[in-house]
């Protein structure tokens, strides 16, 4: 194609975060790139839990979804979405699922349960909670946990919990500036990268269609 020259340059970085400076990038694909790191690009978290004993304080359904909260860093490289791994099951294969498992009882004292807690059983090692300090239960004496834990890929459009970080667009001296920052699952590099990836599948799986019922309306007249 001729005569597009968009120019992009990085006026400004840290480990989370990314600022870009779009210069001739129309505002409508500025736009559409934000939107797509905020509701396209996948990430990792819990998705399926399986409660084999809970005698703590809190209900399964509590427990479940404390946990499912916990954000995971992420491995895009070895991993499909659910959606598209041909298992169909519903707690994944080693393509689209990471197991863990929580242990845990309280014997003479209370016991504070973490995300540290969490142990890998099958999967890629860069698959981690993304810190070790966020409190799930308290056990009292005699109580105790036993879980297994399914964490898949995901997008922000279906669960806040899968969203890879923000993205807003804005002018500064007249500048229009980009701003990406991750929540810590993906490097914001990636994220966008995987934004514009997406971004272009779309739509190129766009054009194929307008393209198919174009040809058919002209076919049918
Ligand atoms: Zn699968």
């Amino acid at each position: 194609m001729l005569g597009v020259h968009y120019q992009i340059r990085i006026a400004g970085e840290g480990d989370n975060w990314l600022r870009l400076e779009l210069v001739d990038v129309p505002l409508s694909m500025g736009n559409a790139i934000r939107r797509f790191i905020i509701n396209e690009v996948p990430t990792m978290a819990v998705e399926e839990v399986l409660v084999i004993e809970n005698t703590s304080h809190l209900t399964n359904e509590v427990l479940t979804h404390r946990i499912s909260l916990i954000p995971f860093t992420t491995d895009l490289d070895n991993y499909v979405l659910p959606e598209k791994c041909d298992c169909g099951s519903k707690l994944g294969c080693e393509r689209c699922s990471v197991r863990f498992s929580l242990r845990a009882s309280a014997t003479k004292e209370v016991l504070t349960v973490y995300s540290a807690d969490l142990v890998r059983e099958s999967g890629s090692e860069r698959v981690a909670p993304m810190s070790g300090d966020f409190q799930i239960v308290k056990l009292a004496p005699g109580q105790s946990v036993e879980l297994e834990l399914y964490v898949r890929l995901g997008k922000g459009k279906k669960h806040a919990k899968w969203q890879s970080g923000i993205a807003t667009l804005y002018e500064e001296d007249g500048k229009r500036i980009l701003y990406v920052e991750s929540f810590g699952h993906l490097p914001p590099r990636r994220m966008l990268l995987e934004a514009v990836k997406l971004f272009e599948e779309s739509v190129t799986e766009l054009g194929g269609s307008l393209e198919k019922v174009v040809k058919d309306e002209r076919g049918a007249g």
